[in-house]
């Protein structure tokens, strides 16, 4: 095996300089065969293994290590995770570390997070190892759970109905008002879009926007707040100071989740945009001011943007994004208003959970084409109702 190879190299050329080892990089290809794993020692298949308690470096790497000791030389050693979220199949994968075969052995695997995208605070896996020997045994150890935590903060819990916050930074009632606007959102979106969510939701409050983005592996510049709607956990970076807008955001991303979490099926989710966004800015409340402005001076300058370019990504320059998130909120109050209410916009989103394209869900529950909808959408506005 090279790379222990070069681990022992190291070693020999420290020992020369005199060098304490403890200097020495992690190993994280692991196996070099004489790294002691402490952690959770069990009898599986004739093998003696201990289980070395994942170590998590978070954001950006979960460390994995094994300790395996047979009859006879083992020489097979995989190690197989499944992500706790939501999904039609359970994805399980397997990753096979590098390790000196013997009859006694370690092996250890680094997750990193920098080459596969990262994963959000709190996420959960069940993990387990897959081991043989030159004899022809073969044994898999208990499956165990483990989380990929972010153990930088002191984080503190306030449980809501639905939901459970974590936070590090401000008081009790900074976190209390946070959790009734969650409240106050999951109930908008019951009665409002009889959407409510189907798995236990976790919310994690970073203090700021910059805290925030040091969680994230390749953060976009503006990121305030990210809904992870496969792991049902919203992240938010939140400062005392601005808990104003962090009371629209954590009602904007939870319903991301809910609206996720109703609309998933084994075809993935393909909601337009405008519905996604449509449907978080209204759990937010009536439309800040800010947006209201922008929607109705688009309006008077016949400039509002069409239903089929809202259906996919939004402009990154602000002014333009601007207008579609408001656009997208007056769609979905237009259709909430003017065309049957909650129970259209249940049989919508469940027609798109069934599998139907938004498209064709849209003409069966609606009734309209998306040139039906923007046509009518645009007069209800020109007529003044914004
Ligand atoms: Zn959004």
């Amino acid at each position: 095996m090279r790379k222990a190879l070069l681990v022992l190299m190291v070693v020999a050329l420290l020992a020369v300089l005199g060098l304490p080892l403890s200097c020495l990089p992690n190993d994280d290809g692991g196996g070099d065969g004489t790294g002691a794993v402490e952690g959770e020692t069990i009898q599986t298949g004739g093998f003696t293994v201990t289980l070395g308690t994942p170590e998590v470096d978070f954001p950006e790497s979960m460390e994995f290590r094994v300790q395996v000791e047979g009859g006879a030389e083992v020489t097979g050693i995989s190690l197989q995770y499944r992500m706790d979220r939501m999904g039609i199949f359970p994805v399980t994968s397997v990753v096979f570390p590098d390790f000196t075969p013997g009859v006694k052995t370690t092996a250890a695997w680094t997750w990193d997070m920098e080459q596969t995208g990262g994963l959000p605070p709190g996420a959960d896996l069940t993990y387990w190892w897959s081991i043989e020997d030159s004899a022809g045994h073969r044994a898999d150890t208990p499956a165990r759970t483990a989380s990929f935590d972010d153990g930088r903060h002191e984080w503190r819990k306030l449980d809501g109905s639905g939901f459970t916050l974590y936070w590090y930074k401000g008081d009790d009632g900074f976190a209390g008002q946070l959790v009734d606007a969650g409240e106050e959102a999951l109930e908008l979106l019951a009665q409002d879009i009889g959407a409510a969510p189907e798995r236990a939701i976790e919310v994690y409050i970073y203090g700021s926007t910059g805290e925030l983005q040091g969680s994230l592996i390749y953060p976009d510049e503006w990121t305030g707040g990210v809904a992870f709607t496969e792991y049902s956990i919203v992240a938010l970076g939140i400062s005392s100071g601005d808990l104003e807008w962090g009371l629209g955001a954590m009602a904007h991303e939870m319903a991301h989740l809910v609206v996720h979490q109703v609309t998933m099926n084994g075809y993935g989710v393909a909601l337009p945009t405008w519905l996604d966004e449509g449907l978080a800015m209204y759990a937010e409340g009536p439309l800040a001011s800010s947006f209201a402005t922008v929607l109705s001076s688009a309006v008077r300058q016949d400039r509002l943007d069409s239903v089929q370019s809202l259906s996919s990504s939004f402009p990154a320059a602000t002014e333009a994004a601007y207008l579609a998130y408001a656009e997208s909120y007056s769609l979905v109050d237009y259709l909430l208003e003017r065309h049957g209410g909650q129970e259209r916009m249940v049989a919508y989103l469940s027609a798109i959970q069934g599998g139907s394209g938004y498209e064709e869900a849209l003409q069966a529950v609606y009734g309209l084409t998306p040139a039906g909808l923007d046509a009518q959408w645009k007069s209800y506005l020109a007529a003044g109702s914004v």
